[in-house]
């Protein structure tokens, strides 16, 4: 039988970290563990930030651990010796491990990353707590707000800002939301975006972001400029693998995982930093939902190795934006037509089922305002020249 090991250390300490440390213990590991965590707040629900907190609502902590764990909270992980299992801490402490879980998440990727950016230019991004904190204390004074990325972070911050009373610009290389959900659900979200008088530019040619003596220009390939009281950018995240440097681990794309979670025999990943076979390769999938099933099993197999079943996902996803809630099963974006599956006022709700796909959408909006909201809208979206 597989000897379990007698150290677990886990690195991230938010939904997949904690996760991790739980289901250790609940299957009945009773060995040493260690939950080490860069933020010094309490681990909280990421998703909350974009719509909760920036409404006024902070209550977004998850629920405490209530198993033993060393946690080290407010203390990073700045490098791996994985030659001799070893995690070393900011203190320059090591952290000797038999098992080892990296659950570092993500980073909001800038668009300096991308080469995007004129030097010096200071890029406001939004990932975390502090960030949601300070961004609702921007929005007290109804400011405009000019969103690069129009995916859906920008669209979230985009619809709790014109909430708040700001009024937003958002500007991407492409139309809304189209890549990550599909032209129906896609144009549907638009539509209600723009009847909250959001409004929206697109250039193939993409977007950079200038210097100047307050918030950055947003200047589109074809020479049009925007201009606000505060710039964001929400152009996707990126695995947060820095600390990994020189371990032979570290990478942008993620850590490559097998179906277990496994990085290798020692070592697992889940959550944001993990890429996870698909069809298509190994890839990240940066939901709620992925990084919660992808930490279970990270757990089991650093207990029980092989006989771990392999995971097998259950896409699922979320969003709430300008009063319309959609919830997906299934694989995104859906392509085509959806038909209306179930009209179900008692819940408030639609669902909607696309040809040959298991995805149903339930939109929590009744089947007249989802109607109106599928009929084109007088307000123009600038477009592509
Ligand atoms: C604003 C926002 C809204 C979202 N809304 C939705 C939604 O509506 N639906 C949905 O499905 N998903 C949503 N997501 C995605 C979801 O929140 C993430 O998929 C989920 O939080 C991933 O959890 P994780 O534990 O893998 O990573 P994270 O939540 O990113 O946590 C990683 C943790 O590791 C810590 N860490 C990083 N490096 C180190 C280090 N070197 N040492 C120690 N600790 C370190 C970080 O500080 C962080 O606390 C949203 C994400 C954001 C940012």
């Amino acid at each position: 039988m597989r000897r379990r090991p007698n150290r677990i250390v886990v690195v991230g300490a938010s939904l997949a970290g904690t996760t991790v440390v739980d289901t250790l213990r609940r299957h009945g590991y009773t060995g040493s563990l260690t939950l080490i965590g860069a933020e010094s707040h309490p681990a909280y629900n990421r998703p909350a930030l974009s719509k909760g907190v920036l409404a006024g609502d902070e209550d977004v902590a998850l629920p405490p651990l209530s198993c033993e764990v060393d946690e080290r909270i407010g203390t990073a992980a700045v490098g791996l010796d994985p030659d001799r299992r070893e995690v070393v801490l900011d203190g320059g402490e090591r952290v000797g491990y038999d098992g080892l879980a990296v659950t570092t998440g993500a980073r909001a990727r800038r668009l300096a990353d991308l080469g995007a950016a004129e030097d010096g230019v200071r890029e406001m991004t939004f990932r975390d707590l502090d960030d949601a904190r300070l961004l609702f204390g921007l929005l007290a004074t109804r400011p405009h707000i000019v969103i690069v990325g129009a995916g859906i972070l920008g669209m979230e911050l985009a619809s709790a800002s014109v909430d708040r009373g700001a009024t937003v610009t958002v500007v991407d290389r492409q139309p809304p939301l189209r890549s990550q959900l599909g032209p129906h659900l896609a144009g549907l979200l638009t539509r209600a975006a723009q009847r909250r008088q959001v409004r929206f530019a697109h250039h193939r040619g993409g977007v950079r972001l200038l210097r100047s003596s307050g918030p950055p220009v947003v200047e589109l390939a074809d020479g049009r400029r925007f201009e606000g009281d505060h710039v964001l950018s929400a152009v996707g995240c990126a695995a947060e693998t820095g600390w990994l440097a020189g371990s032979g681990l570290d990478g942008e794309r993620g850590l490559t995982v097998d179906s277990r979670c496994r990085v290798r025999q020692d070592i697992v990943a889940a959550g944001d930093v993990a890429a996870f076979p698909s069809a298509d390769g190994p890839r990240r999938t940066p939901w709620w939902t992925s990084a919660l099933e992808q930490a279970r099993t990270a757990a089991m197999a650093l207990l029980d190795g092989d006989d771990t079943p392999p995971l097998v996902p259950s896409p699922y996803f979320w969003t709430d934006q300008f009063g319309v809630r959609v919830r997906v099963c299934g694989a995104l974006p859906a392509d085509g037509e959806p038909a209306v599956a179930r009209d179900d006022p008692p819940s408030d709700g639609v669902l909607l089922r696309w040809p040959g796909t298991a995805a149903a959408v339930n939109k929590r909006i009744p089947i007249g305002r989802l109607r109106a909201l599928t009929e084109p809208t007088t307000t123009s979206t600038e477009t592509q020249r």
